[in-house]
């Protein structure tokens, strides 16, 4: 896939990262989440809330943050449990409160939970009823999802890729540690890798290390975003 950059080319940091003939290139090794946030800014706007549109400010004054303006954060649409990809086509900025009352919902479920919310507000008990059905609802949903019964992301994004002909730009090692050990659970528990590697269009992992770990040490199948417009140009050993 290409992912989404500004239309026009331009130095994003010297020495780091720039878009040039409309492609991102980077110059060195984990930038590529900060880029991601920076181009999302650029591309999305960084004084509104893509959910409730309320007006933002990046770094509110204390009267501002009082009277005003709620705290700006950068929300993945498809939410990051359900393999929802740090890139910009998934990131959108919002506000802290609906950031953090979306969790782990989809887009169009957030959407309809606020309208249950407003709808249900001021109606005590049954209202509650009312929203607490509704979560029950998406917990179902995200139990499909996590058996791979449902797609998480977008077709047109992922591909099947052979991880092994990947650069990976760090020393694959036996996984270990709590991170790890959750993510096995869960392949154990569903039989799917809910996590996807994100690839540059010249064939460097950026994002998702240890996904295609876990992948690799327990053979599990993983899905790949191989982001064609994104080119990592510094030497594999720096990386
Ligand atoms: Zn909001």
């Amino acid at each position: 896939m290409k992912i989404l950059l500004p239309k026009s080319d331009m130095i994003l940091e010297e020495g780091v990262s720039e878009i040039k003939d409309g492609k991102l290139y980077l110059y060195k090794s984990g930038v590529f989440k900060e880029t991601m946030y920076k181009l999302s800014y650029m591309i999305f706007g960084d004084d509104e809330c893509y959910y409730c549109h309320r007006k933002l400010r990046k770094e509110p004054s204390q009267t501002e943050r009082k009277k005003f303006f709620s705290q700006i954060s950068m929300d993945h649409v498809i939410p990051q449990d359900f393999g929802g990809p740090t890139i910009t086509d998934n990131l959108r900025p919002a506000c802290t409160d609906c950031n953090s009352a979306k969790g782990n919902m989809f887009e169009d479920e957030f959407r309809e939970y606020r309208k249950i919310r407003q709808r249900t507000a001021s109606k005590g008990k049954q209202g509650r009823a009312e929203r607490r059905l509704f979560k029950e609802k998406i917990l179902l949903t995200q139990e499909l999802r996590r058996y791979g019964n449902i797609a998480s992301l977008p077709a047109e994004w992922i591909t099947e890729e052979e991880i092994k002909n990947v650069y990976v730009n760090f020393w694959l090692t036996q996984p270990k540690g709590s991170a790890y050990q959750l993510m096995f659970e869960s392949v154990k528990k569903y039989n799917y890798l809910m996590e996807v590697a994100t690839i540059t269009g010249n064939g460097f992992l950026v994002d998702g290390f240890n996904a295609v770990l876990i992948s690799k040490y327990y053979e599990v199948p993983i899905r790949a975003i191989i982001s064609e417009n994104v080119i990592y140009s510094g030497f594999p050993n720096e990386l």
